[in-house]
Protein backbone atom coordinates (compact mmCIF):
# COMPACT_ATOMS: atom_id res chain seq x y z
CA UNK A 1 0.00 0.00 0.00
CA UNK A 2 1.02 3.47 -0.54
CA UNK A 3 -0.26 7.22 0.12
CA UNK A 4 -1.18 8.50 -3.12
CA UNK A 5 -1.81 12.71 -2.84
CA UNK A 6 -5.03 12.04 -5.14
CA UNK A 7 -5.89 8.81 -4.71
CA UNK A 8 -5.42 8.05 -0.72
CA UNK A 9 -4.60 4.71 0.49
CA UNK A 10 -3.88 2.58 -3.11
CA UNK A 11 -2.26 -0.57 -4.48
CA UNK A 12 1.10 0.10 -6.00
CA UNK A 13 2.86 -1.25 -9.28
CA UNK A 14 6.18 -2.18 -7.77
CA UNK A 15 7.37 -3.13 -11.66
CA UNK A 16 7.65 0.28 -12.74
CA UNK A 17 11.39 0.90 -13.34
CA UNK A 18 12.93 3.87 -11.98
CA UNK A 19 13.90 6.06 -14.87
CA UNK A 20 10.64 5.34 -16.35
CA UNK A 21 8.73 6.80 -12.57
CA UNK A 22 10.74 9.96 -12.47
CA UNK A 23 9.53 10.58 -16.25
CA UNK A 24 5.91 9.88 -15.69
CA UNK A 25 6.30 12.03 -12.72
CA UNK A 26 7.80 14.89 -14.55
CA UNK A 27 4.81 14.05 -17.32
CA UNK A 28 7.53 13.34 -19.70
CA UNK A 29 6.96 9.72 -20.69
CA UNK A 30 5.12 9.53 -24.16
CA UNK A 31 3.83 6.59 -25.48
CA UNK A 32 6.77 5.77 -27.75
CA UNK A 33 9.05 5.95 -24.56
CA UNK A 34 7.35 2.95 -22.96
CA UNK A 35 9.12 -0.10 -23.68
CA UNK A 36 8.19 -4.06 -21.34
CA UNK A 37 10.03 -6.64 -19.98
CA UNK A 38 8.68 -10.37 -20.14
CA UNK A 39 9.69 -12.41 -17.17
CA UNK A 40 8.96 -16.31 -17.39
CA UNK A 41 9.81 -17.89 -14.07
CA UNK A 42 11.00 -21.67 -13.48
CA UNK A 43 11.68 -24.28 -10.82
CA UNK A 44 12.86 -27.56 -12.10
CA UNK A 45 11.44 -27.37 -15.22
CA UNK A 46 7.63 -26.43 -14.02
CA UNK A 47 6.64 -23.09 -14.89
CA UNK A 48 6.14 -20.62 -11.72
CA UNK A 49 4.97 -17.57 -13.07
CA UNK A 50 5.67 -14.51 -15.17
CA UNK A 51 5.56 -10.59 -15.09
CA UNK A 52 5.58 -7.78 -17.16
CA UNK A 53 7.91 -4.84 -16.12
CA UNK A 54 7.72 -1.43 -17.42
CA UNK A 55 10.15 0.53 -18.64
CA UNK A 56 11.94 3.85 -19.96
CA UNK A 57 12.88 2.91 -23.72
CA UNK A 58 15.55 5.26 -24.12
CA UNK A 59 17.17 4.85 -20.41
CA UNK A 60 16.96 1.42 -19.41
CA UNK A 61 16.69 -0.95 -22.49
CA UNK A 62 20.06 -0.17 -23.87
CA UNK A 63 21.45 -1.88 -20.41
CA UNK A 64 18.49 -4.49 -20.70
CA UNK A 65 16.81 -7.56 -22.64
CA UNK A 66 12.90 -7.51 -23.66
CA UNK A 67 12.87 -11.11 -22.14
CA UNK A 68 13.96 -13.16 -19.15
CA UNK A 69 13.99 -16.31 -18.28
CA UNK A 70 15.02 -17.38 -15.00
CA UNK A 71 15.36 -21.55 -14.71
CA UNK A 72 17.73 -21.95 -11.73
CA UNK A 73 19.63 -19.57 -9.33
CA UNK A 74 22.03 -18.29 -11.61
CA UNK A 75 19.57 -16.96 -13.82
CA UNK A 76 17.88 -15.66 -10.64
CA UNK A 77 21.19 -14.10 -9.14
CA UNK A 78 21.23 -12.69 -13.10
CA UNK A 79 18.40 -10.88 -13.04
CA UNK A 80 18.83 -9.92 -9.68
CA UNK A 81 22.37 -8.32 -10.80
CA UNK A 82 21.49 -7.02 -13.90
CA UNK A 83 17.73 -5.79 -13.46
CA UNK A 84 16.63 -5.16 -9.80
CA UNK A 85 19.03 -1.86 -9.82
CA UNK A 86 16.64 -0.49 -12.12
CA UNK A 87 13.62 -0.67 -10.49
CA UNK A 88 14.93 0.33 -7.20
CA UNK A 89 13.29 3.49 -6.28
CA UNK A 90 10.49 2.92 -8.80
CA UNK A 91 6.88 2.18 -8.33
CA UNK A 92 4.19 3.91 -8.74
CA UNK A 93 -0.03 4.18 -7.25
CA UNK A 94 -1.83 1.33 -9.84
CA UNK A 95 -4.39 3.91 -10.55
CA UNK A 96 -2.00 7.12 -11.84
CA UNK A 97 -0.52 4.32 -13.34
CA UNK A 98 -3.43 3.57 -15.48
CA UNK A 99 -4.69 6.90 -16.15
CA UNK A 100 -1.44 8.14 -17.18
CA UNK A 101 -1.28 5.53 -19.44
CA UNK A 102 -4.65 5.83 -20.60
CA UNK A 103 -3.73 9.57 -21.23
CA UNK A 104 -0.82 8.67 -23.23
CA UNK A 105 -3.03 5.86 -24.80
CA UNK A 106 -0.63 3.02 -24.47
CA UNK A 107 -2.66 0.10 -24.30
CA UNK A 108 -2.40 -2.09 -20.98
CA UNK A 109 -5.18 -4.81 -22.09
CA UNK A 110 -2.43 -6.09 -24.94
CA UNK A 111 0.46 -6.55 -23.65
CA UNK A 112 2.62 -10.23 -23.63
CA UNK A 113 1.03 -11.17 -19.68
CA UNK A 114 -1.35 -9.95 -17.49
CA UNK A 115 0.17 -6.68 -15.72
CA UNK A 116 -1.04 -7.25 -12.20
CA UNK A 117 -3.24 -4.27 -12.55
CA UNK A 118 -6.17 -5.42 -10.33
CA UNK A 119 -8.19 -2.80 -8.82
ZN1 LIG B 1 -2.70 7.79 -7.47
Amino acid sequence: MLMCAKHGETGVIPTVSKNLSVAMQKNEAKKQDIATIYLRVYDEGEFLFDQLFFTHKEMDMPHLKDEYLIENDDDDALFSRDVNPFFSGGAYCVKCFKEYMEKIGFDLNNLRTSSGLTI
